[in-house]
């Protein structure tokens, strides 16, 4: 089955500039900013500027210069938080996807959560 991109999500408008975003990061290819409605004293969303709507949509097809350059923006951006493990206490990182993932926003988009104590991954059910 094809994936199929709404341009009318969130992130594509903040991607066109026509919503406001606390960008943390511009590359080429990647956007990182602040999460509106912060999870942990760091919380910053990285997406990718082209149209993937899940984590294994850019998998299998972005071009492997976005996903380089998707990656090493993270790479770059747990460095300037100074939340790796070797400076601090560590990060989690979260990408939902879908209705059992509970994805809001229909763009992939990686959440890095850092600065407090973050408990188990998930809650039992
Ligand atoms: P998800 O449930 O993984 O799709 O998460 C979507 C995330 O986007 C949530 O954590 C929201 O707080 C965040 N969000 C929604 N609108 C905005 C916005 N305009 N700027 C920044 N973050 C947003």
């Amino acid at each position: 089955m094809a994936y199929v991109y709404d341009d009318q999500n969130i992130f594509a408008k903040i991607l066109r500039g026509e919503i406001p975003n606390t960008t943390v990061r511009e590359t080429e290819h990647t956007l990182a900013f602040a999460d509106i409605y912060p999870q942990a004293p760091h919380h910053v969303l990285v997406i990718p500027k082209g149209a993937y709507v899940t984590a294994d949509h850019f998998a299998n097809e972005a071009s492997e210069a976005e996903i380089v350059d998707f990656w090493r923006t993270f790479g770059s951006i747990c460095t300037e938080l100074g939340v790796t493990p070797d400076s601090a206490a560590g990060y989690r990182i979260i990408s939902n996807a879908g209705e059992d993932g509970v994805q809001e926003v229909p763009h992939f988009h990686l959440h890095i959560l850092a600065g407090r104590g973050l408990g188990r991954m998930l809650n039992p059910v």
